[in-house]
């Protein structure tokens, strides 16, 4: 027997419309490029994004094509969250950080239209334009006054195009499993892999990020956040926080600034603050400088990497910040644990209580977690027993775009390899152990280490080179370069690191090179980066 309840699908537009009905007033507060203090109301938001989505229509549009931005997180980035989304494409949200090959490649393999773009990633573009030609146009995220030169061809200004428009829009009825965004990860090797998430998606993880023991949002909370717009959608942020009605504050280009962040805090009456391990850092640092408490805020969201104890100690400490660790991936829009106390474990002492939350989370209503050997066989939640950690969910990607099964992330039962390794204890708080995809992350941005270990061979005195990430103090993890010599030939520690200048980005060459008689190998002569990492367990890198 079927259920009598009304058949509603679940789209993003309903969140707008909501917000805009029930919460117009609530202020959505911006540092932008053109403006330090920008402020204006959701009412204004969802008028705009209307505006928005007409002068989409009019530049031509059909249903699905990806409409691009390359942008910092404020008000405009997330009226393109609604206007394009809303009306039916695709928002391709694209990390301005990646170097130009991979702007390239992302930007030609999604097939963007236009690219929608804040002022300071102008010359970026100009760099690339001439591979990118199937772009129709661009638009500069700015007013009037602050056009730019450029030897870009068909650039607009946002602030004219939505002025020529009209409010008045009636947001289409959408299949829910149509595509609403797009977002590339560069977090295994080979080329950045697209993630096509869904109205439906969307919501449903919105919906998870609300609840009081995963991100614990609601109407009274002010949420400022720092992870960027370009990253996995702000770990669902534009969604939840408008969802629930609070009160928004973006940074803008300002996103690693620790004393405008701490500012930011005070000043707006930051309660809920979201990003990864390094921005934190230089807010911590900078309030212990300044003498300045973080008084308004209540919750710090620390994820994308591991958090450090000594972090959560110090929020908690010298600020009464609680540190929620988030764990997740773009794969998974991308909630998927979350580190939040859990009923019976509320006596916990001091140090039992840091202890639980270095873990990375306990697994949130919506993704399953399971850790399996490598036959594949389910491994016990003892906290003791590691193995591969596979999820399955609504919000967890079936495929990657346009790679029709190739990349091979999906098991035969359909569990998606998040290529992390981890335990999991008999209350369901997991721990990432190690990563079984070849890739380091440094300060919330991905490196691969196969890239720089081929940099490393084509030099002739290396006869093999690995390349592992190790602990580092800012930014989480950074590459150690080890290299073997070929015999005969010698290479010192600075020839070697200058080795890579031009060859990759200069925030990616290693930090260090360390030079060894033999790499540990597995029986098919692959290195063992495991048996590595564990070598080099105690190394520090140099100052
Ligand atoms: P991304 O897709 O760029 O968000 O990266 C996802 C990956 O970041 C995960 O598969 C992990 O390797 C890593 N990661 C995310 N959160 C954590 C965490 N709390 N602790 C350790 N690693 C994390």
């Amino acid at each position: 027997m079927q259920g009598m309840m009304m058949d509603a699908p679940l789209l993003i537009s309903s969140i707008a419309e909501h917000a805009a009905k029930n919460h117009g007033d609530r202020e959505i507060m911006s540092i932008t490029a053109d403006n330090p203090e920008h402020r204006y109301t959701y009412r204004e938001c969802f008028a705009r994004s209307k505006q928005l989505a007409n002068a989409l229509d009019r530049l031509g549009m059909n249903r699905g094509d990806r409409v691009a931005t390359l942008a910092w997180n404020d008000y405009r980035h997330l009226e393109m969250y609604y206007g394009v989304s809303g009306a039916g494409y695709v928002c391709h949200t694209i990390n301005p950080r990646l170097f130009p090959e991979q702007l390239v490649f992302i930007i030609n393999h999604a097939e963007d239209r236009w690219i929608f773009t804040d002022l300071m990633f102008v010359p970026l573009l100009e760099s690339i334009a001439d591979k990118i030609s199937r772009v129709e146009g661009f638009v500069v995220m700015t007013d009037a006054a602050h056009m730019p030169e450029s030897s870009l061809s068909n650039m607009l200004c946002y602030e004219t195009l939505l002025a020529a428009e009209s409010s008045d829009y009636t947001w289409p009825d959408l299949d829910e499993r149509c595509a609403s965004s797009l977002c590339y990860t560069s977090g295994t090797t080979g080329d950045p892999k697209g993630v096509l998430y869904d109205h439906r998606s969307t919501i449903l993880h919105a919906y998870a990020g609300v609840a009081p023991d995963v991100l614990g949002l609601s109407s009274l909370d002010c949420i400022m956040p720092v992870v960027p717009l370009f990253h996995v959608n702000a770990w669902g942020t534009p969604y939840s926080a408008v969802m629930v009605g609070a009160k928004i504050v973006f940074p803008g280009p300002k996103m690693g600034d620790g004393e405008t962040l701490c500012k930011l805090i005070q000043a707006e009456g930051v309660s809920v603050t979201l990003g990864v391990p390094t921005v934190w850092l230089a807010v911590l640092q900078y309030a212990e400088k300044a003498g300045k408490r973080l008084d308004h805020l209540q919750r710090a969201i620390v994820g994308g990497a591991a958090v450090p104890q000594s972090m959560i100690k110090e929020f908690r400490d010298k600020h009464g910040v609680e540190v929620r660790q988030g764990w997740g991936m773009t794969e998974m829009s991308p909630l998927g644990a979350v580190n939040s106390i859990k009923a019976g474990l509320d006596g916990l002492s001091d140090q039992q209580s840091l202890d639980l939350a270095t873990r990375a989370g306990r697994g949130i209503f919506g993704v399953e977690l399971r850790i399996v050997d490598d036959d594949g066989n389910e491994l016990p939640w003892d906290g003791e027993a590691y193995g591969a950690l596979q999820v399955r969910g609504p919000w967890v990607c079936s495929d990657y775009f346009r790679l029709g099964g190739s990349a091979g992330a999906h098991t035969d039962d359909g569990w998606f390899d998040t290529g992390d390794v981890a335990t999991i204890d008999a209350e369901g708080y997991m721990a990432i152990t190690d990563r079984t995809k070849d890739v380091i992350k440094s300060g919330g941005e991905w490196i691969s280490s196969i890239e720089l270990e081929n940099v490393a061979m084509d030099h002739p005195a290396v006869a093999e080179a690995a390349v592992i990430g190790l602990a580092h103090p800012k930014w989480t993890e950074r590459p150690l370069l080890v290299v073997v010599k070929a015999e005969g030939q010698d290479v010192g520690k600075e020839e070697m690191l200058a080795w890579y200048k031009g060859k990759v980005a200069t925030w990616c060459v290693p930090n260090d090179v360390v030079y060894i008689d033999e790499l540990p190998h597995t029986a098919t002569g692959k290195v063992k980066k495991i048996e590595l990492r564990r070598q080099f367990a105690d190394y520090q890198f140099p100052n």
